[in-house]
């Protein structure tokens, strides 16, 4: 593989009109004519919406919409969707009854439910961290599963941490004793999420 192309300039889907995308991890552009939001491939621009829209995927889950996750009673408040190279995925955000929030991630069925830390100690450079290998995330030990890129496709309601509509972001997902560990790089710094897998069963919708 050589080097990819930085700069590119692509034809807005919507209007015709010149669009330069300058970085390799744009993953969305937004036309500055028309507000047109397109997805950045290789073979061009892929309209999604003009807004933050989201389409209804098949989900039980819905902002407003009440459950419990084994029996811990929450409500939905709000959701981010992100694509990456797979597709996308879902971002719930949550607060159980006692007012703990909670994000729930769901992808094509696999549920993770965890909450956002601050990052005690540094961590590795994206770049330098590889599948398969470990990265101490203090007071935890993770064996890194995965590792990419996505971008925030849009969103609704009300959302904590959230990054902005289109921000790029690259991700590391882990293990630890059982746990999920996630690290987010953005622009804006790395966050670190600690959580737990659930099953389909495990989630109860009002
Ligand atoms: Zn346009």
């Amino acid at each position: 593989m050589g080097d990819p192309v930085e700069a590119r300039t692509l034809s807005c889907p919507s209007c015709a009109g010149p669009l330069t995308i300058a970085s390799r991890f744009t993953s969305l552009v937004v036309c500055p004519y028309c507000g047109q939001t397109s997805v950045v491939r290789d073979t061009g621009l892929d309209p999604t919406a003009k807004t933050a829209k989201l389409t209804d995927y098949a989900s039980r889950l819905r902002v407003g919409r009440n459950g419990t996750i084994r029996d811990r009673a929450f409500s939905v408040l709000g959701r981010v969707r992100y694509r990456y190279e797979d597709g996308v995925w879902d971002e719930w955000f949550l607060r159980f009854d006692d007012g703990q929030p909670a994000w729930l991630s769901e992808d094509e069925g696999e549920y993770v439910l965890y909450s956002k830390r601050r990052l005690t100690s540094p961590v590795p450079p994206w770049e330098q961290i590889r599948v398969g290998g470990t990265v101490e995330i203090t007071p935890h030990r993770m064996f890194v599963t995965e590792k990419g890129v996505g971008s925030v496709l849009g969103a609704e309601g009300e959302l904590s941490m959230t990054p902005s509509l289109g921000t790029t972001l690259r991700y590391v997902d882990g293990t630890a004793a059982g746990r999920i560990l996630v690290l987010v790089y953005t622009d804006t710094g790395i966050t670190f999420g600690l959580g737990d897998p659930y099953d389909f069963h495990d989630i109860v919708v009002a």
